[in-house]
């Protein structure tokens, strides 16, 4: 298959200019913020799996956590975007999870102490 076959094949992107516009640019900026941060995690974890055959060391740890502050920044000023808090956002994390948990659909979200 040449690659303009794909192309030819593949339908053309809708126009979503409309509805990009009508979003809040602070809480637009936030969500690929947020995702680049994830990504950035993904990322690391991949290297330290593949590179080091998943041997994390002190110093990976400390980068882990500081990227996990890059996304709760980001977490945080996107929920305010929304007139929300981080607060709110924990809250109804909470709420979700147990009503998982009650219809089974996860086993548990308490630590395992072994
Ligand atoms: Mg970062």
């Amino acid at each position: 298959m040449h690659l303009d076959e794909y192309s030819d094949a593949n339908p053309r992107i809708y126009d979503y200019s409309e509805g990009i516009r009508n979003i809040n640019p602070n809480l637009l900026f936030c969500i690929i913020g947020l995702a680049g941060e994830a990504g950035e995690i993904a990322d690391f974890i991949k290297k330290i799996a593949r590179n080091r055959d998943g041997t994390m060391t002190d110093d990976d740890r400390r980068k882990l956590l500081l990227e996990l502050g890059d996304v709760l920044w980001y977490v945080d000023s996107a929920a305010r975007e929304l007139d929300s808090s981080l607060t709110e956002v924990a809250r109804m994390n909470m709420q979700k999870l147990s009503e998982r948990k009650a219809r089974g659909t996860i086993r548990s979200f308490e630590r395992d102490e072994g």
